[in-house]
């Protein structure tokens, strides 16, 4: 079976659930030059827990975690099956690497997996679960995860991190139409090291990039992008998606 590569996504507002824009066409794109998978993992932003788990619903239900929002989100579903077996497959795979994971019975899909999904998938037919991020435990901690997921790529699996390149919520402006200086510079920063190959430098990305504070107050929103250096590993292919709202960045990175 053919080794699939590892994506990591910006998936930006809520809004592009519903809302056909270069980004959600880029989804779309991307999921049909991948192999078809058998089942998803999917690191997302919008799952933060002390230490890893992973879900291991049969139905995964639809999270809508974000509010303030139109009604026609929070009737969105997501209805595709969920994965045990991967869930098991994964608990096993971190196992190996000495990292201790837990099984939530009841975890469902938030909206960092599902509305990516909803344009790779939109049949829903493929099976899919999450494994959490832990915030507190930075980046170096998130590539390891990756690392010991890299196996799993060869059984068929998808693992998708879904985060943010450029996040700060409370920098956004909505009605902006040019990116803002520092979240330029933080955006360019990452893409010319992930060029060069500059894994430490990466990883040691809060010391050394510009605004790097500023870019990511809070690091959940970077780390799927560690563990997706850490399962596919470099060359990377950028998605230069451009930044939203003065400071929203869509920059996605195809690993592997
Ligand atoms: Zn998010």
């Amino acid at each position: 079976m053919t080794r699939i590569p590892v994506p990591f996504l910006s998936h930006g507002a809520p809004t592009l659930a519903v809302e056909s824009t270069p980004e959600t066409r880029a989804w779309t794109e991307l999921a049909r030059e991948l192999p078809r998978p058998r089942a998803i993992l999917v690191v997302s932003a919008h799952w933060d827990t002390e230490a890893p788990s992973v879900g291991s619903a049969a139905r995964p239900k639809t999270i809508h975690d974000f509010q303030g929002f139109a009604r026609e989100l929070y009737q969105q579903r997501y209805p595709a099956p969920g994965a045990p077996h991967l869930a098991e497959l994964a608990v096993g795979a971190l196992a190996d690497a000495a990292i201790p994971c837990a099984v939530d019975p009841e975890r469902g899909l938030d909206h960092g997996a599902w509305v990516p999904l909803k344009w790779m998938y939109p049949e829903a037919d493929i099976p899919v679960t999450q494994l959490s991020v832990q915030s507190h435990l930075g980046a170096r901690h998130h590539y390891e995860l990756g690392r010991a997921l890299a196996p799993l790529r060869d059984d068929g699996v998808l693992v998708l991190a879904s985060g943010g390149i450029v996040h700060n919520l409370r920098e956004i402006q909505w009605q902006a139409s040019e990116p803002v200086a520092w979240a330029r510079e933080f955006n360019d920063w990452m893409a010319e090291r992930v060029a060069a190959g500059a894994v430490d430098e990466l990883l040691d990305y809060r010391e050394r990039a510009p605004s790097a504070a500023r870019s990511h107050p809070t690091d959940e929103h970077l780390e799927p992008f560690f563990v997706a250096l850490g399962a596919g590993g470099l060359p990377a292919r950028r998605l230069a998606l451009g930044i939203q709202m003065g400071s929203l960045g869509m920059d996605s990175y195809v690993f592997g």
